[in-house]
């Protein structure tokens, strides 16, 4: 149920129906919008609507949420876009956001010199795997805690802020200690105890979609992170699987308009995974950009033919730059303020 306040509701009027709303053992999320602020109650509706919160001091109205994401839907932000705001860098709303780095850390050099590059190339985040997820046992797996140093040095150099993936709880301290934004991979995107401490780890959050998950599947997963009260869940798609073998993943671009419609959270898209090869990435990168993403994630390394991992699509540093430009315009085309270049 969503209850809405009226405009010239009092913090007193908001904190009383939060009060009511968790007496019969409902949760509320409040949210501030730019003119009225409302108040999600997640729990048995029934037991909400015996409140008869209809008549109370400074209630507008009360709408119930048919869609089964309660915070994730559009309708509880009414129109507005979560804009997520990373150490001055925005995701989402009228902003194009570039996060761009190599898929993995490797050895301080390298992550230092791709770093620099993604850096001239004008990307606001730094991406970068310490853990990695991988389909064999026996590839790379990452330089843990090392790499996580790495991307300390990386930021502390740049000034770009981190984003790297956190896959298992127990690193969640160590990864929450260096990474700006905490990424959860594709094979992970259903993996609910960590969405939940994701949830309270006070750091936003990139979710991918998983390999085979539908929309609707990837909003629930956002909802077990918002239900904790963290605000900043960036959905970000990154291919799927489809019959097609000529390629690594099908890159789903209906997913941009339509999770827009369904969403307020912001929706970025990774052509790099989906794809597998560099020489995709920009027509890719456009055609995202012209939907109506809000931003990109590209791998982009320094020297992508010394790369332990996802060689063949990561872009050449020098290259990234002129790409970003040409994304940049498409972007604009398609309602999108461009931020000053860093
Ligand atoms: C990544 O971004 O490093 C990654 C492994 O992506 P995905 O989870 O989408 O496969
Ligand atoms: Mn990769």
């Amino acid at each position: 149920m969503m209850i809405v306040m009226r405009e010239a509701a009092t913090e007193e009027q908001v904190s009383a129906v939060v009060e009511r709303v968790e007496s019969v053992g409902a949760q509320a999320h409040v949210s501030e919008g730019e003119f009225v602020t409302v108040i999600g109650a997640i729990g048995d509706r029934e037991h909400v609507a015996k409140l008869g919160l209809e008549g109370a001091p400074g209630v507008e109205q009360l709408v119930p949420i048919m869609k089964p994401y309660k915070l994730a839907t559009a309708e509880y932000k009414r129109g507005e876009r979560t804009v997520i705001d990373v150490e001055g860098r925005k995701l989402g709303g009228s902003h194009f956001a570039a996060i761009a780095g190599p898929c993995a850390v490797e050895s301080r050099e390298l992550m230092l010199e791709s770093a620099r590059g993604v850096r001239d190339a004008g990307a606001q985040l730094l991406r970068g795997g310490a853990y990695k997820p991988r389909s064999s046992p026996y590839s790379y797996q990452g330089l843990g805690e090392a790499g996580l140093r790495l991307l300390a040095e990386a930021r502390e150099e740049t000034g770009l802020p981190i984003v790297t993936e956190l896959m298992d709880v127990r690193d969640l301290e160590a990864v929450a200690g260096v990474a700006d934004v905490i990424q959860l991979g594709a094979r992970n995107m259903q993996n609910y105890a960590l969405l939940t401490e994701l949830g309270r780890s006070g750091k936003p959050v990139l979710l991918k979609r998983g390999l085979s998950a539908t929309l609707e599947e990837l909003l629930l997963a956002a909802e077990y992170v918002l239900k904790e009260g963290n605000e900043d869940v960036i959905l970000c798609e990154r291919g799927i699987r489809t019959f097609e073998t000529s390629y690594r993943f099908t890159l789903d671009l209906m997913a941009i308009p339509v999770l827009k419609e369904l969403t307020h959270l912001p929706v970025i898209v990774d052509p790099s995974h989906a794809t597998g090869r560099r020489d995709l990435v920009e027509s890719l990168s456009l055609a995202a950009a012209g939907a109506g993403a809000d931003g990109i994630l590209v791998e982009v390394h320094s020297d992508p033919d010394r790369a332990v991992c996802d060689g063949p699509q990561q872009l050449r540093a020098e290259d990234f730059g002129g790409l970003l430009r040409r994304v940049e315009q498409v972007a604009e085309i398609a309602g999108k303020e461009l931020a000053a270049a860093v």
